[in-house]
């Protein structure tokens, strides 16, 4: 059994095919998806798919409610009850996904701040792991992590791809790290494959950012080139090349720790 931590089924490529997407999951092990709320609307509608295939495949699917640093600048006071709201739904396993992206900078640093501080203080108010995503700006968003120390729940960096030193900062604060198919990328995925065994094994997680980062180790690269949670094996055997464990270890290890942080029933 496998858990991919970040999957954004909400995402207008799945439409018409989610069952399927589904079933292919199950077909791979792949039997338990954290779906990715990246804004108020895109949080409501990841519950909504959760509700929607509870019966037809149930406890396979759960979400995260938050608002992505891309849209931080619409993040206002309404924004925040929103999401407290949406928080509360049964669905819902963690805070997120938040952050700071000064790569692509689609929101001003201050409003991404301003996002990310009021999405900790949610997190530790509802006592549920945070969610984050982290871009260029690792810096400033251990500076904001570390002034919260003390009352930080959980938190995982997914789709970690920094360097070296960030890395053992955030293991330093005790963070988890989620690791995608970038690993599987031999050519910007090469810093990443010489640090990946840095990483702890109780602090590894895996995830596929479907249908984002198709892993490029597939023997048959589907034509759509549309990455899906199936494909998430795979992300193991990247992983595995660079660390000392085997697959079988690596998946029992990453699964058993994502029940943990997100505290899934069994
Ligand atoms: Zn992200």
């Amino acid at each position: 059994m496998l858990i991919d931590i970040g999957v954004n089924l909400s995402n207008p490529r799945f439409k018409d095919n989610i069952e399927q997407v589904l079933l292919d999951a199950q077909a791979a092990q792949v039997n338990r998806l954290i779906l990715t709320g990246t804004s108020v609307a895109e949080t409501q509608a990841v519950i909504d798919l959760c509700d929607k295939y509870q019966t037809r495949f149930p406890k396979m699917l759960f979400a995260t409610a938050g608002v992505h640093p891309h849209e931080a600048s619409t993040f206002d006071h309404l924004t925040n009850s929103a999401l407290r709201e949406l928080s509360q739904h049964p669905s819902i396993v963690a805070i997120g996904e938040t952050g700071l992206d000064f790569n692509r900078m689609f929101s001003s640093k201050t409003s991404q701040e301003r996002a990310l501080e009021n999405q900790i203080e949610l997190a530790i108010d509802c006592q549920k792991p945070l969610f984050l995503h982290e871009r260029d700006a690792s810096q400033r968003q251990l500076d904001i992590l570390k002034t919260y120390r003390n009352d930080l729940p959980r938190a995982v960096i997914h789709c970690f791809t920094g360097s070296k030193k960030a890395l053992f900062s955030y293991l330093d604060l005790d963070l988890y790290i989620g690791i995608t198919g970038w690993i599987c990328d031999e050519r910007r995925g090469s810093d990443l494959q010489k640090i990946v065994d840095n990483i702890p094994l109780n602090r590894l997680m895996v995830e596929t950012d479907a249908p984002y980062l198709i892993p490029r180790n597939m023997p048959d690269m589907p034509k759509n080139k549309l990455n899906q949670p199936a494909y998430l094996p795979y992300v193991i055997d990247g992983i595995a090349n660079h660390r000392d464990e085997t697959k079988d270890m690596i998946a029992t290890a990453t699964t058993a720790t994502a029940e943990y942080f997100f505290n899934l029933k069994k």
